[in-house]
């Protein structure tokens, strides 16, 4: 078979290759190793034996003299350029070259074959039909017994349809990262471990407005938070699902935004060696995020429901202010009312000849008559439903409402929410009347300390099953003898009381038991004061059945 041009050559080829065999260079293409491996000892094989196996491998393999002047080709090399072995026997290897591979590749071969190293490479070469394929070439040093090169053992193969698929891949790559980042919505594709395989442009500028939070994070906590959702189920087995809107609040003053998120469960492609005979359902998957920023549709609505909440709250302040006024003047007629019946029930009183008693008597029925009609005046309060609450939300829009307030006082509002909070279930107005108490005392406060630097942060967080809210602000504080005092009714602690009855953190107080919650005041805070509002998440929302008014 072998077509040699004489029996020395054939044992020259045979002991090239041998010794080439003896200790294969690293990269020595599998099938060949084990073609020869097929017939035993690679070292005593019988030589036309042998030859076969070198003849019958399935990679093009050629043998030179140290001019790289060919002694030998396989059937496989023919096969792959087309030139019979008697066409290139005798022939430079530079008859394959196309010369368009540039002469620095060339340079590269041949030093570091001379160095006696192996080399590997790609070259673009030309069939004998003129054809161009992309040849993956390994040129191996074969020495003689002295140590001296004595040939040159290559073995190629055509590469072009792999380079070609390789760049239809890197180009179909290239066009899907180039629509993603084109794309105004947020992309992420997510690994059940949370790793972010893939993002977009509009993922990495969320990074940056979220100063470095992770959105993924983000996303999935508020997922979490609204619908349960668990990465882990979903992407073993588990469902996708389609326009979920969830609210992030970005630190800083920056304004609440909101998105509408699908997710697509997409099974990983894994590249591992180990993963090739895996069945399907054992291929993991990952979570494809896609999130549409809705912010801008959601504020107009919003801004349309801040101006009937305005409305609304106006109301609400108006009758909360009668309220207030008419418990007070009640509050303060009770006193002179219970020393005038105590006075009565005195013994001497009884006995009056000048008409003291008769006077007392008259002047108790008719104030009792304007007790009754006080209290008949008094508005009654409204009974509000529960509802599923945002306390980001509401402190939003308290903020919102108060806007004028803080730019007449030239305030610095911190807003410090939590990136995203788990809903409660709460009373939407009572709440929002306890959060208006607090800011409008924290703005009253920090005017009174008349400092150059006046702030008011409001900070949320969650601790456990609990939502914390901080309203902290520096004024003067509120003195530790007083800290308890301040939640009495009517207690007015402020050196120009205004349009104030003392009731508002009565009420907050009320509202917040009314939550199952908690009001008080950070006795530790320095600098001014921190009023912490704690509500729990599982609270039954008024189990005292307070009713807002
Ligand atoms: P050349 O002048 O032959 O070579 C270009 C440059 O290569 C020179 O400037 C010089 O730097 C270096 N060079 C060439 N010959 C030598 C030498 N004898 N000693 C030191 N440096 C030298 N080429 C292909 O295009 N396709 C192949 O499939 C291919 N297979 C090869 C297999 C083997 C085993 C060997 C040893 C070489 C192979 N070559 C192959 C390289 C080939 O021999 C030529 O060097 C190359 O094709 C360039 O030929 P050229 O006539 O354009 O320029």
């Amino acid at each position: 078979m072998i077509q040699s041009k004489s029996a020395t050559a054939n044992g020259e080829i045979v002991d090239a290759i041998s010794s080439f065999l003896a200790s294969p260079p690293a990269g020595t293409p599998a099938e060949v190793i084990a073609a020869f491996d097929a017939f035993g000892s690679k070292q005593h094989l019988p030589p036309k034996l042998f030859l076969e196996t070198v003849e019958q491998a399935p990679v093009a393999i050629s043998v030179t003299d140290t001019a790289a002047i060919i002694l030998y080709v396989n059937s496989a090399f023919e096969q792959l350029t087309g030139y019979t072995r008697e066409e290139v026997v005798g022939q430079n290897e530079s008859v394959l070259s196309s010369r368009s591979t540039p002469i620095t590749v060339y340079q590269d071969l041949w030093e570091a074959i001379k160095r006696q190293q192996v080399w590997r490479g790609t070259l673009i070469n030309l069939k004998k039909d003129g054809e161009g394929y992309l040849a993956e070439l390994v040129v191996s040093p074969v020495l003689d017994g002295q140590g001296k090169i004595a040939y040159f053992l290559a073995m190629h193969r055509d590469i072009t349809e792999l380079h070609q698929l390789e760049r239809r891949l890197s180009f179909q790559k290239s066009l899907t990262e180039a629509a993603l980042d084109a794309a105004p919505m947020v992309v992420a594709m997510i690994t059940a471990e949370r790793k972010v395989l893939l993002d977009n442009h509009a993922y990495k500028a969320l990074l940056g407005d979220f100063r470095g939070a992770e959105p993924s994070e983000l996303f999935l906590n508020a997922l979490q938070q609204q619908i349960g959702f668990d990465l882990m189920s979903v992407c073993q087995a588990g469902e996708g699902f389609t326009n979920i809107e969830v609210r992030l609040d970005p630190p800083g003053s920056a304004s609440p935004r909101w998105f509408s998120c699908s997710g697509v469960r997409v099974v990983e492609q894994d590249e591992a060696a180990q993963s090739y005979f895996r069945q399907p359902e054992q291929t993991r998957c990952c979570l494809l995020l896609i999130a549409n920023e809705v912010t801008s549709s959601r504020r107009r609505v919003n801004d349309a429901r801040l101006n009937m909440l305005r409305t609304s709250m106006a109301e609400q302040q108006m009758v909360q202010t009668m309220r207030e006024a008419i418990s007070a003047a009640i509050f303060k007629l009770q006193e002179p009312l219970n020393i005038i019946r105590a006075a009565l029930a005195m013994p001497g009183i009884g006995s009056d000849q000048h008409g003291l008693r008769q006077a007392l008597q008259h002047t108790l029925q008719s104030s009792d008559k304007a007790m009754d009609s006080l209290h008949a005046a008094l508005p009654s309060p409204t009974a509000e439903q529960i509802s599923i609450v945002n306390i980001n939300e509401i402190l939003h829009e308290v903020v919102r409402l108060s806007t004028e307030k803080l730019l007449a006082s030239g305030l610095v509002l911190d807003w410090r929410p939590a990136a995203v909070l788990p809903p409660m279930n709460g009373r939407v107005n009572a709440l929002r009347g306890l959060f208006k108490y607090l800011i409008d005392n924290a703005i009253q406060a920090v005017n009174q300390s008349r400092k150059d630097y006046r702030e008011i942060r409001l900070q949320t967080r969650q601790e456990n099953r609990d939502l914390v809210i901080e309203v902290m602000d520096n004024g003067p504080g509120i003195p530790g003898a007083i800290r308890l005092k301040v939640f009495e009714p009517f207690f007015c602690g402020w050196t120009r009381a205004g349009a104030h009855a003392g009731m508002g953190l009565t009420l907050a107080q009320e509202v917040a038991l009314g939550h199952d919650g908690s009001v008080e005041i950070d006795a530790d805070f320095c600098g001014g004061c921190c009023v912490l509002v704690r509500l729990p998440v599982n609270g039954t929302g008024g189990g005292g059945g307070y009713e807002s008014g």
